[in-house]
């Protein structure tokens, strides 16, 4: 089954259009009033854990020191190249920021969707390259189904807006399920996701020789945005990069 514009519209904007002008904007962390284009009061953006300063250049992790004008990758990803270019993340996943990420995972929390496309234009500025394709990670059709809507391409699609770069919502595709890997190990990851997930094959076309930047909520151990990234380069793209709305901070 192909993923269609269709089934990941479910904004209804015109109603939201309507609730806005008689709800003034609230805090996504605590519901105080705010300006629309901020998200968060001021209170609550002090607490979110937003990634600045030096980062590894491939996960978008915070790191120690000041940039010293050379490539700087974090340990995990010296040990195990990523096989995207560049990536970035606008958060630490945290206790702050855990209930925004799963309210737009699992709830109905659509209105994240607009800040976070924000933050995440902001983190992903620097490695921003001209004429990218932006794809969101996909969804299996079933799961796609019963939460009715992909955030990822929510986050796409919103990024998008934000750069003015292209979207694809439905260029790669998982033609097999996986079972929840929440718990899975990093290997078990890895092995379940690798033959998993496809370019479409009728899309193909608009990623060959072409800059591609994947999009997703939530980095963990990276094996969703691998699978990903490794099926964009198997079909032609030039390069490929990656930008998450918050990174798992991973003890290893
Ligand atoms: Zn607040
Ligand atoms: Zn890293």
């Amino acid at each position: 089954m192909r993923l269609s514009c269709a089934v990941i519209k479910p904004l209804r904007p015109v109603f939201q259009t309507a609730v806005s002008l008689i709800y003034p904007p609230r805090c996504l962390g605590c519901g105080t009033l705010v300006d629309s284009d901020f998200g968060l009061c001021s209170a609550c953006w002090r607490d979110t854990p937003f990634i600045g300063g030096t980062v590894c250049e491939s996960c978008g992790i915070p790191l120690m020191g000041a940039p010293d004008g050379h490539r700087i990758d974090c340990d995990h990803c010296l040990d195990h190249p990523r096989p995207w270019q560049n990536g970035r993340a606008a958060l630490l996943y945290s206790d702050q920021s855990r209930s925004l990420i799963l309210g737009l995972k699992h709830g109905d929390r659509q209105d994240v969707v607009g800040p976070a496309a924000r933050w995440m234009a902001r983190a992903v500025r620097p490695i921003l390259r001209e004429g990218a394709l932006i794809v969101p990670v996909p969804l299996h059709w079933t799961r796609l189904l019963r939460r009715r809507y992909n955030q990822a391409a929510l986050l796409a699609r919103g990024l998008a807006a934000q750069t003015g770069l292209e979207h694809c919502p439905d260029l790669l595709h998982r033609h097999r399920r996986t079972r929840k890997l929440e718990e899975a190990s990093a290997e078990e990851r890895f092995a379940a996701l690798a033959s998993a997930i496809r370019v479409h094959p009728g899309r193909a076309r608009r990623i060959a020789g072409r800059a591609v930047l994947l999009v997703d909520d939530v980095m963990t151990s990276g094996a969703t945005l691998s699978a990903c990234a490794i099926a964009c380069r198997e079909a032609g793209a030039a390069v490929v990069d990656v930008v998450t709305l918050a990174r798992v901070a991973l003890d290893d």
